[in-house]
């Protein structure tokens, strides 16, 4: 397709976009949602498997109560409204990765409804309404082989792996969240960003995108100002915080452009493309109908006993917005360096970094410094950046007993994020030790002070601010390693100054 997409500024001039969210979570429970076989990524396929989550015949599920617990804790995170009594529903559907033909799921009575969010975009908080959480269970995963794409398309043979079938999973829906305007992409990514932390806080996932623990799907669409809501598509294969937003932004880009020209938009499931940045067009969506929802007669209701769900409120952690906030106070950060710290993802690592020893400033400083720039370059995550808290605290720490100078410690910490041990193996097998012993850096000092006869006169005449030069020539001639106040005060007695 070549047609030209018009430019966004004109896009959100003309339109006003509104977003909804469905996020998928899959949850830590050591076991699966109806049986007893264990939830962890990867292994063999086909060995985390037995009847109940293959679908054999004659078996039959039972609810996993550590799932029904995780679930009703992130509806109180999220300020939800928790059933009562519901029941699980089947939504009937064929799919090879899905052996019982249908899968279990929540239809008209979630587990948790009508909550809230907030979230903060450029200082702003934004409150997203959130419709519902409820409890399903997850697919097996479809590997395509043979092709050069991974994909259906000019594979040979397909392959189904159960390991991921009957995983719990909970999908948590936002109401529809219009009035974003122009930070509509962003709001969309803030919003995950900030419930993937609030899920981490609770502990419930281990929230990983790229292994798909957390997925999620955008819906965008697009109204002329004052008239009713456009009609939405929604773009799954969303597979980074980063697409998030690319994916709100390119959909609201090409829905500009046919609706400019006159066009309409049809409701159906997009993929995004993480190499281009676009989405093209996948099923048609279906309905509730097509599903034949029913509830599910292999299953009993839930019914939370209140005293429970009262315990689970009370024991809810700290949550991140409150967390973030208290440390802001903690470390004496304005808002713009608190932003700084949280657009970096560097919040839990320098909090560890301090629980470590390291002052926050020299925390921040690292983390900020280095080591982002060092992330930024290699295109990986912060926290996988190659060192670890307690790695940056030792290394502060050599700093501040003065073994290591800025520079030095630059290098030592490039040896770290290099995987050549900790800071003070380092420093010691690379000999990047400082200088301070007078012994030592005499040597060096008389040869400078030989080497540079006018500076040395300028300094024995009174000229002190000169000596700057000569302990720069011996950083130099001791490849940064001494000492320079040690340094300054050598070079100052040997020409009586
Ligand atoms: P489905 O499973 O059919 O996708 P859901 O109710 O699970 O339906 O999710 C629909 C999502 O789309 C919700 O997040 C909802 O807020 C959002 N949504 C609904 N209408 C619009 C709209 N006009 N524009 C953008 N998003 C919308
Ligand atoms: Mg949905
Ligand atoms: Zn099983």
């Amino acid at each position: 397709m070549t047609t030209t997409l018009p430019a966004y500024d004109e896009v959100v001039a003309r339109y006003e976009p509104v977003i909804g969210l469905e996020t998928h979570v899959e949850l830590g429970t050591n076991t699966k949602m109806w049986c007893g076989c264990p939830t962890d990524f990867g292994g063999e396929p086909n060995t985390r498997v037995c009847p109940v989550c293959l679908g054999l015949p004659g078996s039959l599920p039972v609810a996993n109560k550590a799932a029904i617990e995780a679930t009703i804790r992130i509806g109180l995170a999220l300020n939800c409204s928790i059933a009562q009594w519901c029941r699980f529903a089947r939504k009937n559907y064929f799919y090879p990765d899905m052996p019982k033909n249908f899968q279990i799921s929540q239809y008209d009575e979630p587990l948790c409804f009508e909550g809230y969010l907030d979230v903060e975009v450029n200082g702003e908080t934004v409150r997203i309404g959130i419709e519902r959480v409820h409890l399903e269970e997850d697919t097996g995963k479809t590997l395509h082989v043979g092709g050069a794409t991974g994909r259906i398309h000019g594979a040979t043979e397909s392959l189904v792996d159960y390991n991921r079938a009957g995983i719990p999973l909970v999908e948590i829906v936002t109401k529809p969240i219009p009035g974003t305007g122009a930070l509509a992409p962003e709001v969309a990514r803030a919003y995950v960003t900030e419930l993937r932390d609030v899920l981490r806080s609770l502990g419930v996932s281990d929230v990983r995108m790229e292994e798909g623990s957390l997925r999620c799907d955008v819906n965008t669409s697009l109204n002329l100002p004052g008239a009713e809501w456009g009609t939405r598509t929604e773009t799954k294969n969303v597979n980074s915080l980063r697409s998030v937003e690319r994916a709100v932004r390119s959909e609201m880009l090409r829905q500009a452009s046919v609706l400019d020209a006159g066009g309409r938009i049809t409701q159906e499931t997009r993929h995004f493309h993480e190499d281009t940045g676009d989405t093209t067009p996948g099923r048609s969506k279906e309905t509730a109908t097509d599903y034949r929802y029913f509830p599910e007669p292999d299953l009993v209701p839930i019914a939370p006993d209140p005293a429970w769900v009262a315990e689970l409120k009370a024991a809810l952690p700290e949550l991140p917005r409150l967390h973030r906030r208290r440390l802001q106070e903690a470390w004496g950060l304005s808002d713009l360096d608190m932003q700084s710290v949280l657009n970096a993802g560097a919040v839990e690592l320098i909090e560890a970094t301090v629980a470590a020893g390291a002052t926050p400033a020299a925390a921040r400083k690292w983390w900020l410094g280095e080591l982002s720039r060092r992330a930024n370059e290699t295109g990986v995550e912060l926290a996988d950046v190659g060192a670890t808290p307690a790695q940056v605290a030792e290394l502060q720490g050599l700093v501040d007993a003065g073994k290591l100078n800025d520079k030095l410690a630059r290098t030592v910490l490039e040896g770290v994020v290099a995987g050549e041990g900790t800071p003070t193996e380092i420093m010691t097998n690379r000999n990047l030790e400082v200088v301070s012993d007078t012994g030592a850096l005499t040597a060096a000092v008389d040869e400078a002070i030989a080497a540079n006869p006018g500076i040395a006169d300028k300094i024995r005449s009174g000229k002190v601010a000169a000596a700057g030069a000569l302990v720069g020539a011996v950083m130099k001639t001791t490849r940064g390693q001494a000492d320079a106040k040690t340094v300054r005060e050598l070079i100052l007695a040997r020409l009586g100054a």
